[in-house]
């Protein structure tokens, strides 16, 4: 019994990582369970989130076969702190799925440290994933605007605070996943203790109840394998940032290609 909580920014495959876990015979993901949870505080927000949100199992939660049940638990533990709310879950699923792995892929550290409070260390395995700051701009950038220079300081300083995480994590990079996805995989499960499944390359197979993060349902033009976006290759100003910010490369090597997977993409320091 465990919990895989995936650490990282937005926009670095949290989301395609917990569908590949999640198909998984062992493992079961949650998606953005610590938003889901966080943020139903009152009876209406409750209300809401079931009669609305839809879960990846293709129902809405309130028909859920997993959620319909946590609903009684929840109306009489709205008032709880998040951590406790996240430890009365906790208790439920290992009820409703005895011997199975969590993943929770809310990416915040701040979710991170309160649950460690409540939950037992040997039971927390956290991944930190990062995306090539080359790529993870252009992808932001392309959603939200903002310069170059801009989206470089906001993924340095996010992923700063990531590299300084004392407790035990594995650490594996974006890039890494999309194009070596099988050797990641094949890493995450031993770092799991279990054995490594061919499905887990197919991410869109999972079955697992997911609410919030639940973007890939609607997006069906990129169901298939795990695939990777070249974009920024051809981007000049994303790789003159890059050039001329050598604090930001050394960074983005120790996150991003700490496998030693990419050889290629390895520059000189
Ligand atoms: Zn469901």
């Amino acid at each position: 019994m465990a919990i895989v909580y995936i650490l990282g920014t937005g926009y670095c495959g949290t989301t395609v990582l917990g569908l590949s876990l999640g198909v998984h015979s062992a493992i079961v993901d949650m998606g953005e369970l610590s938003y889901l949870l966080d943020n139903i505080k009152t009876k209406q927000s409750l209300e809401n989130f079931y009669s609305k949100m839809s879960c990846y199992c293709g129902t809405i939660m309130q028909e859920c076969s997993y959620w319909k049940d946590f609903y009684e638990i929840l109306i009489n533990n709205l008032d709880k702190s998040f951590a406790e709310k996240y430890l009365i879950h906790y208790n439920f699923f290992k009820k409703k799925n005895p011997d199975k792995i969590m993943v929770d892929s809310s990416m915040k550290l701040d979710y991170f440290n309160q649950i460690i409070k409540v939950i037992q260390k040997n039971e927390v395995y956290p991944i930190l994933i990062t995306k090539d700051i080359r790529n993870w701009s252009i992808s932001v950038i392309k959603k939200h605007g903002g310069s170059v220079f801009k989206r470089f300081l906001g993924w340095y300083f996010r992923n700063r605070k990531f590299s300084k995480i004392s407790y035990t994590h594995l650490k594996i990079g974006y890039e890494e996943f999309a194009l070596f996805p099988e050797e990641i995989l094949v890493k995450i499960s031993n770092y799991l203790n279990i054995e490594f499944e061919k499905d887990m390359l197919e991410p869109y197979k999972s079955t697992s109840h997911l609410v919030w993060g639940n973007k890939m349902s609607k997006d069906s033009s990129r169901k298939s394998k795990i695939f990777y976006d070249y974009r920024w290759f051809n981007s000049y100003s994303v790789c003159l940032a890059f050039t001329l910010m050598p604090f930001v490369r050394k960074l983005n090597n120790t996150l991003v290609y700490s496998n030693n997977l990419i050889s290629k993409f390895n520059y000189k320091k």
